[in-house]
Order: C-alpha cells, then sequence, then structure tokens
C-alpha cells in the first residue's frame, strides 16, 4: 500500500501488510496526520483489512514517514509496536527529560510494556514552547539544535510554527507517540505471515534501522536501508564512522544468499540485491573523491561550505550538513582528513 508524503520529494511510503491467520503486521504506517491516516484507512479497506485485525505495527526506523502512524494505529487497534532495540526519536516518551541527555536506548531493555503516550508535550516542543499551558516541561524541540559539526539544524519556518499553533489540537488528534512493545536486536526472530523473520540491526541510514529478513522465501523487507533508485542518506548523527557502520550493513545482507525479493519502504520491489548494494557503494566512493577534489579548492573549510559545494542549492540544509559530515570523519578516521574547530565549527581538510 503507498501512502502519499509531501516532503524529501519522495512522494509515497511503502506501507506493508503481512497477513496470518490471527490478522496482519502493518509496517511502516506512514507520517502523522489526518491526511496520512485517512490514505492508510482508505489503502487498508481497499486490501480487505478491517483496522480491527491489525495486531502488529511494526516500525523500520525513526523517521516520521516511517513511525508517523504506528502510535495511533497501534491505539486504535491495540495491536504490539515493534521495531529495533535502538528505537528513539529527537524526544523520548520513557524518560523524564528534564535532566537526561539523549543517549542510545538501553539495549537490554528488549520488552519494554509497550503502547502510546500523548503527542502533547512534543507539540508544544515543536512550536517552540518550553512548558505547557499547565507548567509542564517539554522536551528540547528539534528545529534549531545544536549539531556535532557547529552552528544548528533548520529552524521551523515562522509560518510553518504559526500555522501549528493554530491547528495544534487537530494535529494531536492524528498522532500518538509510538512506544515499541517489543524491541528486536539483530538476528531476533520473529513470527510473521506464518513464516519465520530474522531481526537485522542496520546502521547507517539511522542508528536504529531494522530490516527483517525471511531465509525460506528469501523476502527482505528493507526499509530506508537499500532503496531502488535513490541512494539513502547517510546520518551524520550516528557515533563513530557512520559511514563505514552504512557500508558493513549493507555488505551483510548482499551477503545473504537466496534474496530474491527485496521491499523498500520508497519506489518498487526489486530482485538483484548485490549489484544494487554495489551501485550503492560506488555512488559513496565517488562523492568521497568530489569531497577531496572540493577540499582541494576550499583548502580548511566548515560542513557546511563543503556541504555546499557537494551538494546542489535545493539540497542545502542539515540533512546535506549531515551527510557531508559523515563522509569527512569517514576520510578523518581512515588518516586521509585534517579536523580543527575554530570558533565551535568544525573545519576539515582532506588530504589522502
Ligand atoms: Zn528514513
Ligand atoms: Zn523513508
Amino acid at each position: 500500500m503507498q501512502l502519499p508524503i509531501d516532503f524529501t520529494g519522495l512522494g509515497h511510503v511503502n506501507t506493508y501488510a503481512l497477513e496470518d491467520r490471527r490478522g496482519v503486521a502493518i509496517v511502516d504506517p506512514g507520517l502523522p496526520g489526518k491526511k496520512s491516516w485517512e490514505s492508510l484507512e482508505d489503502r487498508l479497506s481497499r486490501a480487505g483489512i478491517p483496522l480491527g485485525r491489525v495486531h502488529t505495527v511494526i516500525i523500520t526506523h525513526s523517521h516520521p514517514d516511517h513511525f508517523g502512524g504506528a502510535g495511533l494505529l497501534a491505539e486504535m487497534t491495540g495491536a504490539a509496536i515493534v521495531a529495533s532495540h535502538q528505537f528513539r526519536t529527537w524526544w523520548d516518551p520513557d524518560e523524564d527529560w528534564n535532566e537526561r541527555e539523549l543517549e542510545p536506548a538501553d539495549p537490554s531493555r528488549t520488552h519494554l510494556p509497550g503502547g502510546t503516550t500523548s503527542a502533547e508535550p512534543l507539540a508544544h516542543a515543536i512550536v517552540g514552547r518550553t512548558h505547557t499551558p499547565d507548567g509542564k516541561k517539554v522536551p528540547p524541540s528539534p528545529f534549531g539544535r545544536p549539531t556535532p559539526w557547529g552552528g544548528k539544524t533548520e529552524e521551523l519556518p515562522p509560518e510553518r510554527r504559526a500555522e501549528l499553533e493554530r491547528n495544534l489540537e487537530e494535529a494531536l488528534r492524528w498522532f500518538r507517540v509510538p512506544c515499541p512493545s517489543i524491541r528486536l536486536r539483530d538476528n531476533d526472530p520473529i513470527t510473521l505471515a506464518e513464516r519465520e523473520w530474522f531481526g537485522l540491526y542496520t546502521p547507517g541510514h539511522t542508528n536504529d534501522h531494522l530490516c527483517l529478513f525471511d531465509p525460506t522465501e528469501g523476502v527482505l523487507l528493507a526499509g530506508d536501508h537499500v532503496l531502488p533508485t535513490i541512494t539513502p542518506h547517510i546520518s551524520g548523527m550516528i557515533e563513530g564512522d557512520p559511514l563505514a557502520r552504512y557500508v558493513e550493513s549493507l555488505d551483510r545482507i548482499a551477503s545473504f544468499s537466496g534474496v530474491k525479493t527485496v521491499l523498500p519502504a520508497h519506489g518498487q520491489p526489486f530482485g538483484d540485491l548485490p549489484r544494487r548494494v554495489e551501485e550503492i557503494k560506488r555512488h559513496h566512493e565517488l562523492r568521497l573523491a568530489r569531497l577531496a577534489e572540493i577540499s582541494d579548492s576550499l583548502g580548511w573549510a566548515t560542513v557546511q561550505e563543503l556541504s555546499q559545494q557537494l551538494f546542489a542549492p535545493r539540497a542545502w540544509g542539515s540533512m546535506a550538513e549531515s551527510e557531508t559530515y559523515a563522509h569527512l570523519e569517514h576520510e578523518r578516521l581512515r588518516g586521509r582528513a585534517e579536523r580543527r574547530e575554530v570558533e565551535g565549527r568544525l573545519e576539515y581538510r582532506i588530504t589522502g
């Protein structure tokens, strides 16, 4: 089932239904909000799936086009929510955000009570408040947050903020914070659609990316880990060397024998996984080479300056900077780049 999404130029997210005698598991049920929810209801009804049959909601990773509808769907149906053991979003619904800095979820806690929580504090955070009207503290806003390379992520444009404030109540009605009840670790088995699948922890696109693999039928539910026509974004927000971790996760899935069908979250299902993996790896090699050329001409430069040479103007912003940073850190950790800090911003020079 394809649900429309109106950002990142992707146009849609693929929502899959895995059917068994008990009902269905729904994978990645789209964005938060009324529009996406109505599309989900429409697609389910056209597929002949009453809401009451949904017993599980699977979230491949913590991007809003994948988890946005999950909380409400689970609340409406009583479904379990399955995600990676590292699943977390910019807030942490289980914790008190007064004191805590965000850190990786505790991997020892794989089974939590689960369920959903109200999105109200998050809505206040998004529109830039520090407290709810009745005085409760809210988590830090995802907009205008400091980045590891210095500077900040984009602010919410004033007109979007005003619109959100006007429609806060409406937005809240269509979103619940998903709290996974089952957190799969790497290689954990799970039965869905009368088949045995294995959870594959595949960091790189996000730190909490989960693929599911059915080795008997050779089906890989790939989320955004491998996409047929675009290269998944590499997140610079992952500790260490995100590009190396991504390539490692790619090589691993390419090494599985008998993958017949890859079900991506965007674009059409496809077959030749090793070929697609090679293309994506080649893309990153070319990008690293291009980055070295840019660095040669700029000398010491900030992540933002380098990203604006590497990406077309329409892509400029914190996502472009995040991937550029991932590439630069990859080169630095291989001894091919130098880094220094100037007035709170990192600067790089590629030497290799
Ligand atoms: Zn994603
Ligand atoms: Zn996606």
